[in-house]
């Protein structure tokens, strides 16, 4: 049967199910973009199969979550919230309880759940997506428990119906998986190898976002700048962003993951001669220290880092970086961390995402002897906090006294106040006006900041 007639079936059991209502569906994605990016598509084909959306747990007949392996302290939160759900089943034993996501592609995960939690109706991995209606009719006719995970699905999800959470923000997927292997990673175990969708999809897409009003798309991928390495097509990533930018429209795109090891000149001078592209640059780094980067299999070292940044900030005028970082790898010694703080002095990051290692099952790393206690782990990330915090607010300080056009996103909570976000990825609070209607662009000038939050005025 043709997905297309999956919708239909499962909308036919619905309506025998529930004669007299609209069934209600919660979804709840975890982690990354990526995965919020996947949770628009399940609720685009939940929408299909005859269901409304609801934000309320409790008065959903249809729950499901979408999880994120990434680190432990995820995962564990995941499995608790799974756990209550047992309740509201016992109230309404009609409720169907899905998981999927990449905490589904590990067998230690899937035993779990298999013992663990009975009441669960439905689980699929990340490359079962474009089989959702499918899985959902077959759980449901047959009432009983599927899984589906570990599947080596070549083609992309293209196609599939998209219920976007925002009228005026919206994710653009340019490639799926990742094939870097960072030791620490368990990303391409969980999201398999990396596949880069057609530079005609990503061009159409983009051209019916800008045509449908909105002003931020994010372009998404493990590592944006390997873009078109598996396409017979001749393109990358600075191409493709170069046609990106050349759409008519008033929009801003932004772009992430970079990773440094493929970020060329190339990508930054498109950046630095384009008219759409934001000025921010999310570069992680991870460590500071060489021989961390090395045992990190990231492929770059320090120098290389450098070098980019200082390219990218004589190139981009009003650069805001923003990267990731891992403290506490295994065998991480205090002088290997310095080299880490050094770094994040030296760059001047807007704000940093900031880790504790988290042992993967799987990787590499996991089997690095690790000597040292999480009170020092704990330690070194509360000093690396406190620096970045002063970093952050100079930085913003130094945003003073520009006129920024800022995209209008959401109110304050305090009152008459709303938030817009800059091009270079900084929010500023601005007085509510007629001019400061959300998803829109307003002129502002930056007259003051605290922390890491600009305070501007309309001009
Ligand atoms: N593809 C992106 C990041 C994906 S995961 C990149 O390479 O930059 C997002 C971030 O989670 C990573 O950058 C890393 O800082 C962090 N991370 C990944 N695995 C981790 C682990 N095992 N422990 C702690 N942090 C981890
Ligand atoms: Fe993980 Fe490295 Fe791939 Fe990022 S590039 S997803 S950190 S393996």
């Amino acid at each position: 049967m043709q997905q297309h007639n999956y919708y239909l079936s499962v909308k036919n059991l619905l309506c025998t199910k529930f004669p007299d209502k609209l069934p209600k569906a919660f979804v709840w994605s975890y982690g990354c973009q990526q995965n919020v990016s996947d949770g628009e598509k399940i609720k685009g084909m939940l929408e299909k199969m005859g269901y409304s959306l609801t934000d309320k747990k409790d008065e959903a007949d249809f729950i499901l979550f979408n999880t994120c392996a990434v680190r432990e302290h995820a995962q564990d939160r995941i499995f608790g919230n799974t756990g209550a759900l047992k309740n509201l089943k016992a109230k309404k034993p009609d409720l169907f309880i899905a998981l999927c996501g990449c905490m589904m592609e590990q067998d230690h995960v899937i035993k779990k759940i298999k013992t663990s939690f009975p009441f669960v109706n439905l689980v699929f991995g990340t490359q079962s997506l474009s089989n959702f209606p499918k899985l959902v009719f077959e759980a449901m006719s047959a009432q009983k428990r599927l899984f589906e995970y570990g599947f080596d699905i070549k083609e992309l999800n293209e196609n599939l119906p998209i219920h976007r959470d925002s009228n005026f923000k919206a994710w653009l997927p340019i490639m799926y998986g990742c094939d870097n292997f960072c030791s620490y990673c368990v990303v391409p175990y969980v999201r398999g190898r990396e596949r880069s969708r057609s530079f005609e999809n990503v061009l159409n897409e983009a051209e019916s976002l800008v045509l449908a009003g909105y002003k931020d798309i994010t372009i998404l991928g493990q590592n944006v700048n390997s873009y078109g390495k598996n396409l017979d097509e001749d393109v990358n990533f600075a191409s493709l962003l170069r046609a990106l930018d050349a759409i008519p429209g008033d929009y801003v795109l932004r772009f992430m993951t970079s990773h440094p090891k493929d970020l060329t000149n190339e990508v930054i001078d498109v950046i630095a001669n384009s008219t759409h592209i934001s000025t921010h640059l999310h570069l992680p780094f991870q460590s500071g220290s060489n021989r961390i980067l090395k045992l990190m299999n990231r492929k770059y070292d320090r120098e290389k880092y450098l070098k980019i940044v200082d390219y990218a900030k004589a190139r981009i005028p009003n650069l805001a970086l923003t990267s990731d970082v891992i403290v506490g790898f295994p065998g991480e010694t205090e002088e290997d961390f310095l080299q880490t703080l050094s770094l994040v002095n030296q760059v001047g990051y807007s704000s940093l995402f900031t880790f504790i290692y988290s042992k993967r099952e799987k990787t590499p790393a996991a089997l690095m002897p690790d000597p040292i206690t999480h009170e020092q782990k704990v330690n070194r990330f509360n000093r690396l906090l406190s620096l970045q915090k002063d970093i952050s607010e100079k930085f913003c300080q130094n945003m003073i006294g520009l006129d920024l056009r800022v995209l209008i996103e959401d109110e304050a909570r305090e009152k008459n106040l709303m938030i817009g976000r800059t091009k270079n990825n900084i929010l500023v609070e601005i007085p509510k006006c007629l001019k400061t209607e959300i998803g829109e662009f307003c002129d502002v000038r930056i007259t003051s900041s605290k922390s890491w939050v600009l305070q501007g005025e309309v001009l």
